[in-house]
């Protein structure tokens, strides 16, 4: 899973009730939009535009079906509707055929949807014709004479549509603009990446690539695609590799997973040249079903661990202050904790592992399920931490001393925050530590500037978090544990693994990814 997918998924396990409230909001919306779209795809099927009565005919059958379309949004609903179904043509002639009126009235958004529909239009049919570029540059001209000074979205546009053209240059100029304003959009820089590669400037678009990381956005199809179709045009097949070779280790280090639509033309592209690949699935071992070969782990050196373990306690911890409603007295006694001992095998969320039970349950449960996730560890010789609040001090005797005899505890006051004691604890005893809890430490993650180390951070979580499933009544305890093998492009031996990811599932929880894979031969 890639940064940006597993940001998506943070997200939606924020917390049990703002997952529901956000997922309700979501459901309306859904609901909303299936609305729209149903009725959309019944006045839109095969529709004819040759003239502007067309158009009129058009507009009034949406606006007077029933659907909360408004004079003033339907022109926009139509084209976005047009531009995702695909049907470009049909949006570019939907303009051409506007009244005169409607054209005046926003001669701009139109502009900026004919950029977006050939540009589209060029990477759905991987060319343009000459008129076309040659159109799309003389509008750009206009454009710029009657607004010398273009707005952040418009400049956006335009960058799209130059981007497909001989003028594809320009769009660094325009980006400029954009920068002197706001942080350019994962789509700008798309495009402009796609047009490097495209004219052959790999070196202006690895620039450019590298920007776009930095700045956190996440790549769009087209720079793909573009990749692959320079790659069509090479004669030998060991370039071909090579090339893509280059590509995959830069995925790998930047975390990036591909699209469906992305490995398909990938696919074709390998047929292209003879060589082999398949898709595959890897089995819970980490093994590829169609080679064998044994998918492994990216761990951390202790070197990075170190350098992350540093920039965590110097920028999140201190320089952001987490422990801020922690008092100084708890905050000492918890540094002289730490100091008693050098390391331990598991660290456990004393009240996240018992709140898996729900929130309304007694203390006897409670108590009684950490208990038995404490055993669970002891039993396999392990020494455990248990972090966790002051008022569990109040639990039935019998299972909370089994805890305090078996297990090193630290209790924080009931109001304090205690994930961030939770990270200093894990950083304390080592990267190879498992950390016990559902909790996936995001607002740290989103706190730590740079994105190699948010990448780093998160791999070393996933490696080492142990999520409480269920405990069975004879106090079989049943984790959703770390999966042996990272799920990022990896070559073993003469395989490449490539995950992709067919539909991102927010929901999507269990213990089986839900990743799907190409396995690659690359030998001659
Ligand atoms: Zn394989």
């Amino acid at each position: 899973m890639s940064l940006f997918q597993r940001v998506l998924r943070f997200r939606c396990f924020h917390s049990s009730t703002s997952y529901l409230a956000v997922n309700q909001k979501k459901l309306l919306e859904r609901a909303r939009k299936d609305e729209e779209n149903e009725i959309l795809n019944r006045i839109l099927k095969n529709p004819q535009i040759a003239n502007p009565n067309d158009v009129e005919y058009l507009r009034n059958e949406v606006l007077n079906s029933g659907g909360k379309f408004t004079t003033k949004s339907v022109d926009r609903i139509l084209l976005k509707y047009f531009i995702s179904s695909k049907q470009y043509d049909i949006g570019l002639d939907y303009i051409k055929y506007l009244s005169e009126e409607h054209i005046s009235k926003s001669h701009l958004f139109l502009t900026n949807q004919i950029f977006r529909l050939y540009f589209q239009k060029r990477y759905e049919e991987k060319s343009l014709s000459e008129a076309a570029e040659e159109h799309l540059i003389s509008l750009y001209k206009n454009l710029r004479k009657s607004y010398p000074v273009l707005d952040v979205i418009s400049l956006e546009h335009a960058i799209l549509a130059l981007s497909v053209t001989k003028e594809w240059r320009k769009t660094i100029e325009l980006v400029d603009e954009i920068k002197k304003m706001n942080r350019p959009s994962s789509i700008c820089f798309s495009a402009i990446i796609a047009a490097a590669f495209l004219n052959n400037e790999e070196k202006t678009a690895w620039m450019f690539f590298n920007e776009m990381f930095e700045k956190e956005r996440p790549p769009y199809d087209v720079i793909f695609q573009a990749y692959f179709e320079q790659l069509e045009s090479l004669p030998d097949k060991q370039e071909v590799l090579s090339n893509l070779e280059k590509l995959f280790r830069i995925c790998t280090e930047k975390d990036i997973i591909f699209s469906e639509r992305v490995i398909l033309d990938l696919n074709k592209l390998l047929r292209k040249n003879d060589i082999y690949a398949t898709f595959t699935t890897i089995n819970k071992r980490g093994y590829c079903t169609n080679c064998q070969k044994q998918l492994t782990n990216l761990e951390l050196t202790d070197e990075v661990f170190e350098k992350l373990k540093g920039k965590i306690v110097n920028n999140v911890i201190v320089g952001k202050n987490i422990f801020s409603k922690t008092t100084p007295e708890e905050f000492s006694r918890f540094q002289t904790f730490l100091k008693s001992f050098d390391s331990c095998d598991v660290i456990i969320d004393g009240l996240n592992v018992a709140y898996t039970a729900g929130t309304k349950q007694s203390a006897a449960v409670y108590s009684t399920l950490l208990a038995h996730v404490v055993a669970h560890f002891v039993n396999k010789e392990k020494t455990v931490v248990v972090l966790g609040r002051a008022h569990m001090n109040k639990w039935p005797k019998k299972q909370w001393s089994y805890v305090r005899n078996n297990a090193k505890i630290f209790l924080t006051q009931d109001i304090s925050q205690d994930d961030p004691y939770l990270l200093c604890c894990a950083l304390h005893c080592g990267k190879d530590t498992i950390i016990v809890t559902k909790d996936l430490m995001r607002s740290h993650l989103f706190l730590l500037k740079d994105p190699v180390d948010k990448i780093m951070f998160s791999r070393w979580l996933s490696q080492r978090q142990y999520q409480l499933k269920f405990i069975t009544n004879d106090g079989k305890v049943h984790f959703k544990v770390p999966l042996p093998y990272t799920e990022t492009m990896q070559k073993k031996l003469d395989n490449w693994h490539i995950p992709y990811l067919s539909n991102v599932d927010p929901n999507h929880e269990g213990n089986e990814s839900s990743t799907k894979w190409l396995c690659m031969q690359c030998s001659k």
